[in-house]
């Protein structure tokens, strides 16, 4: 009464526990080669494609060398078709880790005992020592790698460049001195020249009424002495 299906050959819920091995059914055969012990195995595959994505699994009965193998085929289409797709790039990971878990549980499997009336699938080598498998892997950690370096070095015109690069130049600038910016306008970095100087671009004045005269330009707050009012920077004509 307590066990409603006795002689039922599946087990109940093998995969109620991560990690636990795949309990080998007994009698039953692997559906590839026929040998025993076998168990039902469990290996998913994503395949991305750009806009579409395919979710596969296959769950059969197999013997620990046909395990094998259907994993390392199932890990290597997904290493390779994947990652081809913005969910994708989520989709992949997961996958992999899960069929990790299946791999652990596949190499607790008994080897087959008895003969198999065909012959089991081939495992072929370890998916690390197989270059090509690896190959977008490595190519997807090159453009993580890279792409923050590449906006980093961004551009001239970008704006966050600028903003994260460091001034030379952190003095106050002396009213009644000149100015000369070591960068291109409308970025500064200025620092203080005599007016005789060939290197003076703009006459250091006080703001007149809250403004500057029409044609100066206002120098950033880090160079006023006081940090509050901006001070105005007058062309130098030469
Ligand atoms: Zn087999």
């Amino acid at each position: 009464m307590s066990t409603p299906y006795p002689h039922s050959p599946y087990p109940a819920y093998p995969y109620q526990q991560p990690g636990a091995p795949y309990p080998p059914v007994p009698g039953s055969a692997c559906e590839v080669c026929g040998a025993l012990p076998a168990a039902p195995v469990t290996v998913r595959g994503h395949q991305g494609m750009v806009v579409m994505m395919r979710l596969l699994r296959r769950r059969e009965s197999l013997c620990r060398t046909c395990a094998l193998a259907v994993f390392r085929q199932m890990q290597r289409d997904t290493l390779v078709r994947g990652w081809w797709g913005p969910l994708s790039l989520l989709i992949t990971p997961a996958t992999l880790l899960l069929n990790l878990g299946a791999l652990a549980r596949i190499r607790r499997l008994p080897a087959p005992a008895t003969a198999a009336w065909r012959p089991p699938l081939d495992p072929g080598r370890p998916l690390l020592r197989r270059p090509a498998a690896l190959l977008p892997l490595a190519v997807l950690a090159a453009l993580v790698i890279a792409v923050p370096v590449l906006i980093a070095a961004g551009g001239s015109d970008e704006p966050s460049k600028v903003r994260f690069q460091p001034r030379k130049n952190t003095e106050p600038l002396s009213v009644g001195a000149c100015a000369h910016n070591d960068r291109e306008w409308p970025h500064q970095d200025l620092r203080n020249v005599p007016c005789d100087s060939p290197d003076a671009q703009y006459l250091i004045t006080e703001q007149h009424n809250g403004y500057c005269a029409d044609g100066d330009y206002y120098a950033y707050l880090q160079y006023s002495p006081d940090g509050a009012t901006p001070l105005c920077l007058h062309p130098v004509r030469k």
